[in-house]
């Protein structure tokens, strides 16, 4: 007989609904990893592409269907000066109503808002309604979320934007994920213009060699040509037709290698200014000596009009002068022969504009702002060039800037002339007059010529020739090829003069000059430094060392003779070094 039963009865509902939240913690973690790995998988299609085109549009489609959304656009600003934008758009397969155009009405307003903020944006419908754009435009979103793209130093580049989303709004992870994407696609813009600068400078790079290899040999031909020439001419009169062309030549290849180095110590800040209050007439009459012959064999006419005031300026007499002959040179070079060119003058406010115009070939508009550029030339063919190695004008425009000047160049175009416009502060004018007037206290000659020279050097032809040119001015002369001869030969010949070169074998010059001054007790030897270095540090450390002078090689006969005349024995030491003859 059935007297009854024991059961239980368990209340599963807490197991149950911890289950459930189980499921659901597994599918929110399914999601995120899914999400996690599409992120991931954009990022690298992201990092596969080197154009800002493809890094657009992979964000633009990747970021609308990952976060679910129904448009996106996103909008790059180019850093070039016509700030060109690129924009990329994704519309969702299921949406047929909204078009491109459509879509781009409410984007700037949101593109100006998040690049203003500098921050991520997340509208709701009715923060949306708020904003004064047409309604119409706005009747058709219902959310939207944007976020920036900003590059390493906190620049904007850009803006990625969505709008609507098929499910719901846009939550705080949707603008988490937004926000990851943008970061990525920033690194890759940034790398992208990266990558573009290398190859833009790289390619210059090439050119640049192929020109100044050809630059190069340019002048090698005719002076060997000449040399065969020296060694069968018959008569004098051919001989030196020869050694003209000769030295023409070698000019020309030392001046081109000495704006190599110029441009190359410019750019690495070594060059100092040695300013003083200068006159422009002196910087012009400077710059004419070395531009003159240029004139003359293409037979332009050039004008020189400036006003009767003076303008004085603050700066290198030298490097100044090195700017306009630049200048000048270029307008010589790039006019056809028989052509026109005005060099004028004239104050405006607080500065003085100097003007070079010419009747040459002129200057697309395009390339007018980069002609300044290191290596950059107009249309630059190898059986074209013109003697230059596109160094020129960058070299003028740093020399300028650091004259706190600027420089412009101006051209109507094609075969309409070019003209540059140079632009330099005024000095003030009583502090000006009175210290152009006090003079440079430079001792002058009184004529006595030294005649006892030893020219020390590890390049035995550069020695040779060297004591040569000596021997023709009349001097006797010894040769040392190695610091510690050198210091035989002082012991027993006493020159009067050494010219020593600073990169020797056994002993450098500052060590030889050293023992000179301090061992051998002569502080009356004229000691010249002959050295390829000529920054202010390298005749501070020459002059550290005791010599009177500071030559930088090639040294020019005409700087010898130059530097022989201009001192005696006994008032030498007020000298340390030469100006740089201007280019
Ligand atoms: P380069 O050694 O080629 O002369 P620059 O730096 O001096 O180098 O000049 C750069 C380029 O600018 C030149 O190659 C030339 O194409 C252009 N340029 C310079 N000056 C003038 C000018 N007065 N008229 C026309 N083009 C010029």
């Amino acid at each position: 007989e059935f007297t009854g039963y024991i059961g239980t009865c368990i209340d599963i509902t807490e197991r149950k609904q911890q289950e459930d939240e189980i499921a659901r913690l597994l599918k929110d973690e399914k999601r995120h990893s899914t999400l996690l790995a599409r992120v991931a998988e954009a990022s690298r299609s992201v990092n596969a592409v080197l154009s800002t085109e493809s890094i657009a549009r992979i964000l633009t489609e990747e970021a609308r269907s990952i976060i679910g959304a129904e448009r996106a656009v996103t909008s790059i600003t180019l850093e070039a000066a016509d700030r060109q934008v690129i924009r990329a758009i994704s519309i969702a397969p299921e949406d047929r109503t909204t078009t491109p155009q459509e879509f781009s009405s409410t984007e700037e307003a949101i593109y100006a808002e998040v690049s203003r903020k500098h921050k991520p944006l997340r509208w709701t419908k009715s923060e949306l309604l708020r904003r004064p754009e047409p309604t119409e435009l706005k009747a058709a979103r219902r959310c939207a979320l944007a976020a920036p793209l900003v590059s390493h130093g906190g620049r904007i580049l850009g803006v990625v934007q969505l709008a609507d989303k098929q499910s719901g709004g846009f939550s705080e992870e949707d603008e988490a994920v937004l926000v990851q994407l943008a970061a990525i696609a920033a690194v890759g813009i940034e790398n992208a213009r990266l990558y573009d600068s290398l190859r833009e400078q790289d390619r210059r790079k090439d050119e640049f060699l192929a020109t100044l290899a050809h630059e190069l040999r340019n002048p090698l031909a005719p002076v060997r040509t000449g040399l065969e020439i020296l060694k069968i001419a018959g008569d004098a009169e051919q001989s030196k037709a020869a050694r003209d062309m000769m030295e023409r030549q070698l000019k020309h290849m030392v001046r081109l290698v000495d704006d190599l180095l110029d441009v190359s110590r410019v750019s690495r800040g070594k060059v100092e200014l040695r300013r003083e209050y200068v006159e422009l007439r002196q910087v012009i009459d400077l710059a004419l000596e070395t531009s003159l012959p240029l004139f003359e064999s293409a037979r332009h006419e050039l004008k020189v009009s400036l006003p009767p005031e003076e303008f004085y300026v603050f700066g290198d007499l030298t490097r100044l002068a090195q700017v306009l002959s630049n200048l000048l040179n270029n307008a010589a070079k790039y006019t056809a022969d028989g052509g026109r060119v005005a060099l004028s003058a004239a104050q405006d406010g607080t500065d003085v504009v100097i003007r070079i115009d010419d009747s040459g070939v002129g200057i697309p508009s395009e390339m007018l702002p980069k002609v300044f550029d290191l290596f950059t030339q107009v249309g630059r063919t190898i059986d074209r060039s013109q003697g230059g190695l596109g160094i020129g004008l960058s070299l003028v425009k740093r020399l300028v800037e650091m004259h706190d000047g600027s420089v412009v160049a101006e051209s109507l175009g094609p075969g309409k002339g070019s003209t540059f416009l140079v632009r330099l502060p005024l000095a003030k004018k009583r502090m000006a007059r009175a210290n152009a007037s006090s003079g440079d206290g430079v001792a002058k000659s009184n004529g006595h010529v030294p005649r006892r020279i030893l020219v020390v050097d590890d390049n035995a032809d550069a020695a040779a020739s060297l004591a040569m040119l000596l021997r023709y001015n009349g001097c006797e002369t010894r040769v040392a090829y190695s610091g510690p001869a050198a210091l035989e030969v002082v012991g027993e010949f006493h020159p009067e003069v050494v010219f020593l070169d600073i990169g020797l074998p056994g002993l450098n010059g500052y060590e030889v000059a050293n023992r000179i001054r301090r061992e051998l007790g002569l502080s009356r030897t004229v000691l010249i430094a002959l050295t390829g270095w000529g920054s202010d540090e390298d005749r501070r450390r020459s002059h550290e060392a005791g010599f009177n002078y500071h030559l930088t090689k090639p040294v020019e006969p005409t700087v010898v003779s130059d530097v022989l005349a201009r001192f005696t024995a006994n008032s030498l030491h007020h000298e340390r070094s030469e100006r740089r003859a201007p280019r």
